[in-house]
């Protein structure tokens, strides 16, 4: 399944450009779509659920024109939002048959089958007769994938679903996600780097509504092989000094000392040393480079 998004552009009412010609291709796999709050991704997750329309451009998901056929692309569709909305005191077993019966699977003998496979996939089988208004943070999300998967989707929309989470719990929540078949597609939007990282062999980086790099983050990770170099400085005049004298990518604190990270083509001395580069350097030096454009 391919899904390719071409030039699209959405204004809100309030005058914000959320999207900005926007295009993207994203085959059968699972693309990690990263950016800062703000940056545009929900507006793109749901014109792509069909559920609002963009001002123009197309989407095409494997010859289903998206943006006109929206009921071809529900049927193929499972969607977790970033707001799942309110948990109803409803058990997870209930809500599922529900959701089931709405997505048109009357027989009950192959309804069962796949709600009781979705509850065990997502582990919440013990936890199946509990109301879902008492699930904790994670089994939220778990039961949101869940009811993605009900109707073998073939394209899966999560909008930043480890937001929130405590480590234990994202790290469920991540492996699940990786469970997913191999023949789906999966969208992943998030603003932790750490998440596509973890799952993505494709990916873009979006912000202000414009697509700043696409493609596999080990080709990113290569591109800056060798230019990104490290130092620790204990004061903050030290920082501001090395801020305005070289291409700073981030400053983390560690100890109580900041750790510098700077781009340069080659050895700056100074007492900086090579580091390897890792997906947060391309993340946060495409998003300066963005910001100073
Ligand atoms: P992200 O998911 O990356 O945080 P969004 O798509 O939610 O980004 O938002 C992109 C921009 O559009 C933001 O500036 C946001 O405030 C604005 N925005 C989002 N939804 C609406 C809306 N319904 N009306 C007006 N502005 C909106």
């Amino acid at each position: 399944m391919a899904l390719t998004i071409s030039g699209l552009s959405k204004t809100y009412p309030n005058g914000v450009k959320a999207l900005k010609n926007l295009s993207l291709t994203i085959g059968n796999e699972m693309f990690g779509l990263l950016g800062p709050n703000g940056a545009g991704k929900s507006s793109l997750m749901r014109t792509v659920a069909t559920l609002q329309d963009p001002d123009s451009g197309s989407i095409d998901l494997d010859g289903i024109d998206v943006l006109n056929d929206k009921t071809s692309v529900r049927r193929v569709l499972g969607y977790l939002p970033q707001e799942f909305g309110v948990y109803p005191k409803m058990s997870a077993l209930d809500m599922l048959h529900h959701l089931a019966i709405m997505k048109g699977i009357a027989n009950k003998t192959e309804r069962t089958q796949m709600v009781d496979a979705l509850l065990n996939q997502t582990n919440l089988w013990s936890s199946r007769k509990k109301s879902l208004s008492t699930y904790s943070g994670g089994m939220k999300q778990r039961f949101g994938i869940a009811q993605a998967l009900l109707a073998n989707p073939k394209l899966i929309i999560v909008d930043e679903p480890t937001a929130g989470l405590d480590p234990a719990e994202r790290n469920r929540f991540l492996n699940l996600l990786s469970s997913i078949g191999s023949n789906v597609t999966v969208i992943l939007s998030t603003h932790i780097v750490e998440d596509v990282r973890e799952l993505c062999p494709r990916m873009a980086i979006i912000a202000s509504g414009e697509v700043l790099l696409e493609g596999a983050p080990a080709e990113a990770l290569d591109a800056l092989a060798g230019k990104i170099y490290s130092k620790v400085v204990a004061t903050d005049d030290e920082l501001r000094a090395l801020e305005t004298s070289f291409d700073v990518i981030s400053t983390n604190l560690v100890g109580g000392l900041h750790e510098v990270r700077i781009f340069a083509d080659t050895n700056p001395g100074d007492g900086f040393k090579p580091v390897d580069s890792d997906l947060e350097d391309v993340y946060f030096l495409n998003l300066s480079r963005h910001s100073k454009n």
